[in-house]
């Protein structure tokens, strides 16, 4: 037989984040891979007992894809679950490259992204209106060297939200290559380490002092840095309601005469 291989986005930890459709198909899994490390145990309660769960957490990639690829000779449903959304940091391209070589059928199910997660915990919003309209997703650059034209320092002079991955462990080189970028020392920033975790932390500061907070807190890894001109402004009195609002706007559903 030749089962399916789906990515599924496990979202960022809380195992009531996973879609309906992720728990679904986990339910339906005769295997299932994750990631030990990122991916919350909690969120394979929504497997059978009977199913066969491995963490892949020390395995090469060729042993991720050697072993969806012996799976799915046995199983209809096999998954790989992620953290977050697949689509994101998720290296599904390099997974699926092998599968879709050897015939074998790949899905992708969306999962809600720690970028959207860390904002939900700190409350915050990463557009706002007349503020910024543009969130980039970006990390700095170590082992994966960045694109041309994706510098941190060129992305980071847009000024609109920037959702910092994999880049924690290097919290003082963020701040200095967004200080080069023109963002003020005073600027705010929020951390979020292991968003919807049961030991969530989330960190608030300014450029300034976020480094110092990190280094007190121990945070250095799996967290999320949102830099926003957006950040605080809902405990700001504003003037600025979105344009969605303003009577006067001409909406394609309703019409303002
Ligand atoms: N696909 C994932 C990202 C994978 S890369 C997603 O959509 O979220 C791993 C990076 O994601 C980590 O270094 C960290 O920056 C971030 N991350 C993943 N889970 C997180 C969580 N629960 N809280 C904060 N950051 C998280």
């Amino acid at each position: 037989m030749t089962g399916k291989v789906w990515f599924v986005g496990a979202g960022p930890g809380a195992p009531d984040l996973i879609t309906v459709r992720g728990a679904r198909l986990l339910a339906e899994a005769g295997a299932i891979l994750y990631t030990g490390s990122l991916v919350a145990e909690t969120v394979l309660q929504w497997a059978t007992p009977q199913c066969e769960i491995a963490d892949s957490k020390t395995m090469a990639l060729a042993e991720v894809t050697a072993w969806l690829l012996d799976r799915a000779q046995r199983h209809a449903v096999v998954v790989r679950l992620q953290t977050g959304d697949p689509t994101l940091y998720g290296v599904v391209a390099e997974l699926a490259r092998p599968l879709d070589a050897a015939g074998i059928p790949v899905g992708i199910v969306s999962g809600v992204s720690s970028a959207m997660a860390a904002a939900a915990a700190a409350g915050e919003c990463l557009t706002l209106p007349e503020l910024t309209q543009t969130v980039i997703f970006t990390r700095l650059s170590e082992r994966t060297a960045m694109p041309a034209g994706e510098s941190f320092v060129s992305l980071a002079a847009h000024g609109c939200t920037l959702c910092i991955f994999l880049s924690i462990e290097r919290i003082e080189a963020v701040v200095a290559q967004l200080l080069e970028a023109g963002w003020a020392a005073t600027a705010a920033v929020v951390i979020v380490h292991k968003a919807t975790w049961p030991d969530e932390v989330v960190l608030r500061g300014t450029l300034n002092d976020i480094a110092a907070q990190c280094r007190a807190a121990n945070i250095d890894r799996q967290a999320l840095i949102v830099v926003s001109p957006a950040l605080g402004a809902r405990f700001r009195p504003s003037n600025t309601t979105s344009k969605l609002y303003d009577a006067a706007f001409p909406r394609r559903f309703r019409s303002t005469t």
